[in-house]
Formats: C-alpha cells, sequence, structure tokens
C-alpha cells in the first residue's frame, strides 16, 4: 500500500484519508480481544461430562493488556453483540493502521495537516 501512496498526489492523499476515517467504527462499539468457543467440565464429579460428554460450547473473550491476557465468560443473551462490537473494532482498527500509512506519507512531504 505505501507504494501506491507515493503515486498519489498531496490532495489525492488527503480525499483518502477523509474516506477512510468514514469507515472508521462508531467508538461506542469497541471491544477488542479475541473470541473463541470451548467446551467445559462442571464440578459435578459423577456428571456425564465426566465421561466425556463436555458442556457448551460456551463462548469466552481474551482479552490483551498491560503485558498479560485474561479470559471473561460471555453470556449466551449477549455473545451475538459481543461479536458484533470485536469485529467492528477489528475492522476499524484496521482502516486506522490506512490512516496512519496516508498521514506518514504526508509527514514524509511535510504536508500533514
Ligand atoms: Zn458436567
Amino acid at each position: 500500500m505505501s507504494e501506491d501512496l507515493q503515486q498519489l498526489t498531496e490532495l489525492q492523499l488527503y480525499a483518502l484519508r477523509g474516506r477512510l476515517a468514514a469507515g472508521v467504527h462508531d467508538p461506542h462499539l469497541t471491544l477488542r480481544g479475541a473470541l473463541h468457543q470451548d467446551m467445559r467440565q462442571c464440578s459435578n464429579e459423577r456428571c456425564r461430562c465426566r465421561s466425556g460428554e463436555l458442556h457448551g460450547p460456551y463462548t469466552y473473550l481474551s482479552v490483551y493488556g498491560e503485558g498479560r491476557s485474561r479470559t471473561l465468560y460471555v453470556p449466551q443473551a449477549v455473545a451475538a453483540v459481543a461479536a458484533e462490537h470485536v469485529e467492528a473494532t477489528r475492522r476499524g482498527e484496521a482502516v486506522m493502521v490506512e490512516i496512519s500509512q496516508v498521514n506518514l506519507e504526508l509527514l514524509r512531504r511535510r504536508a500533514l495537516r
């Protein structure tokens, strides 16, 4: 992408930046992390899960931050909404990486504003 940016005029770079910025997700939807599903054993030692019939699948969100990760259980009632938030955040952050590349090109030309 950065090689393509070098072919654009400054006006084209500003216009591209504007189009990209319009696609950044609504900040209200920000939820950083990775969703995954897992099967679990319960604490009842006589339960069928002890012979391999595990419970689930359950949804979990792995969150990375401050040099560590933690995993939260995501209740079924909000799993779909959480998935929308995570996906909007992933797409939005990818767009912001592209905007940063445009701004780097503008900076290189001393045209950053
Ligand atoms: Zn069980």
